[in-house]
C-alpha cells in the first residue's frame, strides 16, 4: 500500500506523522492529569499555571507551541519543552511504524503500545511511579490483538509468555539481592512489571535485547538528569534561595521506564533483525 505511488507514500507519512503528534499531545495531557490526579474525564484542557480554558489554535500539536513560543497565550508563562517534544518525538515513531509495518494491523498495535508506553515514561519520569492501571492497559492491548496475529498462535503465546516471565523474574530475583545488600529499593516494582508487559509484545529474545537496551538508556538518561538537576540547583542557589520545606528531587532517584519506553519501542522496530542476526553468528 505504502508504496503504490510517491504521492500516497508521501500523503500516507503525512497522515502517520499527524496522528503521533495529535496521539503524543493527548497522551501528555493524560498523563498530567495522572500525576497531578486530575480527573482524566474532567473537561477541556487548561493551562497549568493560569487555569485559562485552552482554544482551538492554543491546541495545534507542535504548531501552537513553535508559534506562541513556548508560552501561554493568557498569562505568558512557560510552557515546558517537553510538550513539543512528545509530540514531535510521537511524530516520528508513528512514521518509523508505518514505513516498517505499512498500513496494517500491526502498524495499529504498535501504535498503541507506544502511546501507552509514552504515557508511562512520562508519568515515571514525573512522578516516579508507574501506575497499575497502565500495565493493566497494555496487557488489554495486547490481548486484543491477539486473534489478529498471523501464523501459529501456541508458538506465539509460548515465546509471549517465555519473554514475559523469564525476564521479569530475572530480575525481581536480581533485585532482591541487590535489596538486601544495599539495604534500600534498587529497581522499582513498577519496572519489573513493565519488562513482563514488553515481553508479551516482544518474546524472549527481544526481550531480553530490550533489557540490556534498556539499562545503557537508563544510564545514559541518569546522566542527563543528574546534569539538569545541577544546573537548576545553581540557578536556584544563585537567584533566590529555595522556600524551606519545598520538595526537592532526590538527586539519586533515576526513573527508569522512560529508558524502558524508548528501548522497547527500539526493538519494536529493529528487535527481530538484531536478534536474528545475532543468532546466525553461532
Ligand atoms: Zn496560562
Amino acid at each position: 500500500m505504502l508504496f503504490i505511488d510517491q504521492w500516497i507514500t508521501a500523503y500516507l507519512a503525512v497522515v502517520a506523522a499527524i496522528i503521533g503528534a495529535a496521539g503524543g499531545s493527548f497522551i501528555n495531557c493524560l498523563a498530567w492529569r495522572t500525576v497531578h490526579r486530575e480527573k482524566i474525564t474532567s473537561g477541556r484542557s487548561h493551562c497549568t499555571r493560569c487555569g485559562h480554558l485552552l482554544g482551538v489554535l492554543d491546541l495545534v500539536p507542535v504548531f501552537s507551541w513553535v508559534f506562541l513560543r513556548g508560552r501561554c497565550r493568557y498569562c505568558k508563562g512557560k510552557i515546558s519543552p517537553r510538550y513539543l517534544a512528545a509530540e514531535l518525538l510521537m511524530a516520528g515513531v508513528s512514521l518509523c511504524l508505518l514505513f516498517r509495518f505499512d498500513v496494517s494491523l500491526s502498524y495499529l498495535y504498535y501504535l498503541g503500545f507506544s502511546f501507552l508506553l509514552l504515557a508511562v515514561g512520562l508519568v515515571d519520569l514525573e512522578s516516579f511511579r508507574i501506575p497499575d492501571r497502565f500495565q493493566a492497559a497494555l496487557i488489554l492491548w495486547w490481548c486484543l490483538f491477539l486473534p489478529t496475529h498471523r501464523g501459529e498462535l501456541v508458538p506465539y503465546l509460548a515465546d509471549s509468555l517465555a519473554g514475559a516471565v523469564f525476564i521479569s523474574g530475572g530480575l525481581l530475583g536480581i533485585s532482591m539481592v541487590f535489596d538486601r545488600i544495599l539495604g534500600k529499593d534498587s529497581l522499582g516494582g513498577g519496572d519489573i512489571k513493565l519488562f513482563f508487559v514488553t515481553g508479551l509484545y516482544l518474546g524472549a529474545a527481544v526481550n531480553l535485547l530490550n533489557l540490556i537496551v534498556s539499562c545503557l538508556l537508563g544510564l545514559l538518561l541518569g546522566l542527563v538528569l543528574s546534569r539538569m538537576a545541577n544546573h537548576s540547583e545553581n540557578e536556584e542557589n544563585g537567584e533566590n534561595k529555595a522556600q524551606p520545606g519545598t520538595e526537592k528531587r532526590d538527586s539519586g532517584q533515576i526513573p527508569f521506564g522512560p529508558a524502558i519506553a524508548m528501548s522497547s519501542v527500539l526493538c519494536v522496530l529493529i528487535g527481530r533483525q538484531l536478534t536474528g542476526w545475532y543468532m546466525s553468528l553461532f
